[in-house]
């Protein structure tokens, strides 16, 4: 077993940790106060090819592998989580269902200027009655005359209402099946297409610089061409974008658990209380310990995810153990970090306070851990369980 990176892959993670720690860290608090999106920062990113580092170079993606791409973003994330999921929803949730389903011509029409990063693209699955029961899709797409008509609305859709979003990938309901469930189909809206208009940002409790809008269609038209894969895929093609979405949440929730420990560590050395620094306390030590023990493991079932994904192999379980698992760490790591703060990690002057508003997301977006956990036991319970065990073991 070789746990070490390629050159490649640690090249990437460096780039993004150089340009993280100088360029967006400094400025994450401020961006987090004033709710605003950085679009130098992520304009930066695309000129260092961030923005589309697993994308393929065909289409102006930088071609990176997912690792590579899993470690760029938990550095990304440990500056600011709100940068973090503004790449991880535009390479993850927004570009990466047109690299793998779309035609030729889709791809040059709506992949080439998001890869770069010049564009954001938006994928827009929830709805007010369709959360975690997805397939409870309402928004309606009717083919007139060679044209979808589309008609429903979207919630919290990251990315779709940026000055540089270009469109929106959406799931609606084409029909229904022989067994009454719902036929779900992937399609691709522009972003300045009639009929389709994006509400207000919402007031957010973290995330607060990315970008997240209602969605709304009325009779808004595309060409059946914009039908992303087959028609009635959608529902297999949004569960295949959450599996690998998953792992990527769950790298950037090692980001910020990893954010939490560093403050944790440097608070633990400078603040001292009892004629001592507070690091001498076994009391502390040990939560540094846990916190360190758990992130270490977290990262590992990210890596061990990613590496499984590019080496094309079933990674669904894993993909939902990291998730969970990351995600549970960063919780506990900024709720660790606060303590050690004690209270000057409850004044919002401290970066342990945003990162304690910003985690908890972290539990919800892309599945939930009620739902990640179901996903898990269901895998172990299948047919597949002793398959799925040599995978997890022997590999
Ligand atoms: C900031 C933000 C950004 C987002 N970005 C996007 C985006 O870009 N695109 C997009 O499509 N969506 C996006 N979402 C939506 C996100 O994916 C959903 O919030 C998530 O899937 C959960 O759905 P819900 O919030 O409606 O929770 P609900 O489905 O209402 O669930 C509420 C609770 O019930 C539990 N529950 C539900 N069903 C079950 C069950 N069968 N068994 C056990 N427990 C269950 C859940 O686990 C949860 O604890 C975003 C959300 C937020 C807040």
């Amino acid at each position: 077993m070789n746990f070490d990176l390629t050159d490649e892959q640690r090249r990437w993670r460096d780039l993004a940790r150089d340009f993280a720690q100088s360029e967006i860290r400094p400025r994450a608090a401020q961006l987090d106060r004033e709710q605003k999106f950085p679009y130098d920062i992520i304009a930066e990113m695309s000129r260092l090819g961030l923005m589309g580092l697993s994308l393929p170079e065909e289409y102006g993606g930088s071609g990176g592998d997912f690792v590579s791409y899993n470690l760029a973003l938990e550095e990304i994330s440990r500056a600011d989580t709100s940068v973090g999921i503004t790449m991880e929803a535009h390479i993850s949730l927004g570009c990466a269902p047109i690299s793998a389903y779309g035609t030729p011509e889709q791809k040059e029409t709506f992949l080439l200027k998001c890869a770069t990063g010049e564009h954001l693209w938006a994928f827009g699955l929830t709805e007010d009655n369709a959360g975690t029961d997805a397939g409870g899709t309402e928004t309606i797409a009717e083919l007139r005359d060679g044209e979808w008509v589309i008609n429903g609305s979207k919630k919290w859709i990251t990315n779709s209402g940026t000055d540089i979003t270009a469109g929106v990938t959406a799931i609606a309901k084409t029909g229904e099946r022989d067994n009454g469930k719902p036929e779900l189909t992937a399609i691709i809206i522009p972003q300045e297409t009639p009929g389709f208009t994006r509400g207000e940002p919402y007031e957010k409790t973290g995330w607060r610089a990315s970008d997240q809008r209602p969605l709304y269609f009325e009779n808004c038209r595309v060409p059946e061409a914009n039908t992303l894969g087959e028609r009635g895929r959608g529902f297999r093609q949004f569960l295949a974008t959450l599996d690998a979405g998953r792992v990527a949440v769950a790298a950037l929730s090692v980001g910020l658990a990893q954010a939490c420990f560093d403050e944790a560590l440097a608070r633990a050395k400078e603040r001292k209380q009892f004629g001592q620094s507070i690091a001498g306390f076994q009391a502390i030590q040990f939560k540094l310990a846990d916190m360190a023990m758990e992130i270490e493991l977290a990262r590992n079932m990210v890596l061990k995810a990613a590496w499984l994904r590019d080496e094309g192999r079933p990674f669904g379980q894993e993909a939902s153990m990291a998730k969970v698992f990351a995600s549970e760490t960063a919780k506990r790591a900024a709720d660790q970090a606060v303590q050690i703060w004690g209270g000057e990690g409850f004044m919002e002057t401290s970066a342990v306070a945003r990162y304690w508003r910003q985690v908890k997301i972290n539990e919800i977006g892309e599945g939930t851990s009620e739902i990640n956990r179901q996903i898990i036991a269901r895998s172990l319970l299948s047919e597949s369980a002793e398959e799925a065990k040599t995978n997890m073991v022997a590999q």
